[in-house]
């Protein structure tokens, strides 16, 4: 079985992000993962926020927001541990910083870091329907994180491929049971992951058959359903 990270952030890419590269890779060879995506929060308060000011560059700010991927990417090299990218993004439409709903994150995989790059600033400004769209001609897959957490609200989910159905986060409750419910009743993918942002934060994730050769191999696979969603640390 190959173990694999859904969910994890890290201190200069993520506000709320406490470990370092160096840390988490350590950790997680320990833990026993094979590997692991990371899905900083990339939303425009947050980019132009803290990515930005962590590296004092506002020209570069889609560079910067990957340092951490890429850093991690070496130090899980040490241990033979894969690294993949993703977001955890929040476009302008359902962003937590703004006056009114829809409040949502949603995970992307099967995003490369050069589509990023091309793309980063159109997906901030993407409605839900653009963002679907663009998801289904670049081979990603978009899955709405934590919908029961209390901050968020529900989104249109004709508009996403899949649903977090077990966010193991040590410290918040994300009623995985309801988010469960909501996957089934919709027929979505289902993924899970540690929503890591400390030391001892990791446990979640899911169980593959065999290593994605890369993100687009990812996102196939989840579209394939041929794994299993780790629900209990
Ligand atoms: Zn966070
Ligand atoms: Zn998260």
């Amino acid at each position: 079985m190959y173990k694999l990270e859904m969910h994890l952030h890290t201190i200069h890419n993520s506000h709320c992000g406490q470990a370092e590269p160096a840390d988490i890779a350590h950790d997680y060879a320990k833990a026993g993962y094979n590997g692991i995506v990371v899905t900083n929060h990339f939303n425009r308060t947050d980019l132009f926020g803290y990515v930005a000011q962590q590296f004092g560059s506002r020209l570069n700010v889609m560079t910067d927001y990957m340092h951490d991927y890429y850093e991690l990417k070496d130090e899980c090299a040490k241990y033979g541990i894969d690294v993949f990218f993703g977001l955890e993004a929040a476009p302008d439409f359902c962003t937590y910083y703004k006056y009114s709903p829809p409040y949502g994150e949603i995970l992307v995989y099967g995003i490369t870091p050069e589509e990023l790059l091309r793309d980063g600033y159109d997906i901030l400004n993407f409605s839900d329907r653009e963002f679907y769209e663009w998801a289904e001609k670049n081979g990603c897959v978009l899955v709405v994180a934590h919908p029961f957490r209390s901050i968020c609200t529900p989104l249109d989910y004709r508009y996403v491929h899949g649903i977090e159905i077990a966010n193991l986060h040590a410290y918040q409750n994300s009623h995985n049971e309801k988010a469960e419910e909501l996957c089934a009743s919709l027929g979505l993918i289902s993924t899970g992951g540690s929503d890591y942002h400390f030391e001892g934060g990791e446990g979640g994730g899911i169980l593959l058959k065999r290593a994605p050769e890369n993100e687009k191999d990812l996102a196939a696979i989840l579209k394939s359903g041929e794994y299993e969603v780790i629900k209990k640390r």
